[in-house]
């Protein structure tokens, strides 16, 4: 990609009522922009993002053997009138139709899949499944701040699974719980996993995967050593014990809740009256869980995770371009077409070479505007072409994470950057 030719271009300076990092960087860097309150257009860079950590749940969700469907997002009244929910939800987006008719916009799916998964299973031998998709969700939500974090329309992974029996439903939320573990480690991110319900003897056991960042709006009891951890809220365990895990003393900490795993037992299917023919012929009761990551809000998280003063610092995994190369002025002609030849082949070789790259070559602007640009962007590597970087025959090699620039030969550029990627 040709920055000059992008759409969404950075911005002179942040939007002044973004006070988190994630609304701050993702505006000004033109990932995504900003429709109004909890509503954003995801533009050529951001939707880059969100497509790779969307791809990174998607292959997690595949392994544990749960099917992709995409469900509607306009859903029918009776079926929220069904589980008792048409009334008491308020983040409920309504909809009146010309015919008269009331709908409801998505906030979760569990009224769509339950009586779907109901019409395509009658016995036991077409259990267990799961389904999951990755959609739209509307949530009339309060207050709607912190950027993507907490949007009215945003973009969420739901899995929904189904059980003969508790064994069953129990080994299934243990490995999607891993499963979410491995997918939030693949995004560059570390999660505590957190008992959201009062532990091991309430019916409907939950967790909440929460990324640590004073941008959350949770309030954790959680181990600094391991993943361990509990809300606040129906913490059982003090500030300053011992945690049950492996010992290290628990601490308070603030984090964002970037997904949620729930064993609903039959809390669904008692409602659409949701049954099977069980091996012995008797009608028995489908047990239910289901299980949400916020994607949109997970690119969120790693901003929040991972930016300094500067800009964001995308982890390779999920970062728009692996490479930003910056070409730069000069006064003579003749080196300037020189610069602009090594950076093109350098561009056509990353290319060739399968590296995603991005190359500022726009004409007009100075090296400190440039590199300002490169370091809000945040992709993993920078690499400069100079009129002093070709006296050596050489590129200007920096990572993201690293203050030291380098030279590396233009004869090595691509194969380096390559072992740069991989690695
Ligand atoms: P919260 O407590 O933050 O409001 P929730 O418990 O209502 O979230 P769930 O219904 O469990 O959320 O939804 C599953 C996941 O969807 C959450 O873990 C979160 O990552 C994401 N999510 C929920 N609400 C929003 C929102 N308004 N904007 C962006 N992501 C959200
Ligand atoms: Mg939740």
């Amino acid at each position: 990609m040709r920055y000059s030719q992008l759409f969404g271009k950075t911005l002179k300076s942040a939007p002044a009522e973004a006070e988190s990092a994630n609304a701050k960087y993702l505006i000004q860097g033109g990932f995504v922009d900003q429709e109004m309150a909890g509503v954003y257009t995801w533009l050529p860079l951001g939707l880059r993002v969100l497509r790779k950590v969307e791809q990174i749940v998607r292959e997690e969700m595949d392994a544990l053997g749960a099917q992709e469907i995409f469900m509607p997002s306009l859903q029918p009244k009776e079926y929220w009138v069904t589980t008792n929910r048409w009334e008491g939800v308020d983040i409920l987006f309504k909809l009146n139709s010309q015919t008269g008719k009331e709908y409801a916009l998505g906030c979760t799916h569990e009224e769509v899949v339950t009586p779907l998964a109901q019409k395509f299973t009658k016995s036991y031998k077409e259990l267990p499944f799961a389904v999951y998709q990755i959609n739209t969700k509307f949530r009339d939500e309060l207050r709607a701040k912190s950027g993507v974090l907490r949007g009215r329309e945003f973009r969420m992974k739901d899995m929904y699974s189904f059980h003969t029996n508790q064994e069953d439903l129990t080994a299934f939320y243990n490995r999607a719980l891993e499963a979410y573990v491995k997918a939030y480690t693949r995004c560059g991110l570390q999660v505590k996993v957190v008992q959201a319900s009062g532990g091991i003897f309430t019916q409907n056991v939950s967790h909440e995967f929460q990324a640590l960042t004073d941008a959350g709006e949770d309030i954790l009891i959680a181990c600094p050593n391991c993943e361990f951890g509990q809300n606040s809220e129906v913490a059982t365990l003090k500030v300053g014990e011992a945690c049950p895990k492996c010992q290290g003393t628990l601490a308070q900490m603030k984090g964002v809740e970037v997904g949620n795993i729930f064993d609903l037992g039959t809390k669904y299917t008692d409602a659409f009256d949701f049954t099977f023919t069980a091996e012995d012929g008797t009608q028995k009761r489908v047990l239910m869980g289901c299980y949400g990551i916020g994607t949109t809000r997970l690119v969120g998280s790693i901003v929040e995770t991972h930016h300094d003063e500067r800009g964001i610092v995308w982890p390779k995994s999920v970062a728009p371009f692996q490479v930003h190369l910056v070409s730069l002025r000069s006064k003579d002609a003749a080196v300037q077409a020189t610069i602009d030849q090594t950076a093109s082949d350098v561009y056509d070789g990353l290319m060739r070479a399968g590296i995603e790259v991005v190359w500022d070559d726009r004409a007009d602007l100075s090296p400190g505007q440039k590199f300002a640009d490169a370091d809000l962007l945040g992709m993993p590597l920078r690499l400069v072409v100079s009129e002093k970087t070709l006296a050596e025959n050489a590129v200007e090699w920096k990572a993201r994470t690293s203050a030291e620039a380098r030279r590396v030969p233009i004869a090595e550029i691509i194969e380096e950057v390559g072992t740069f990627v991989r690695e």
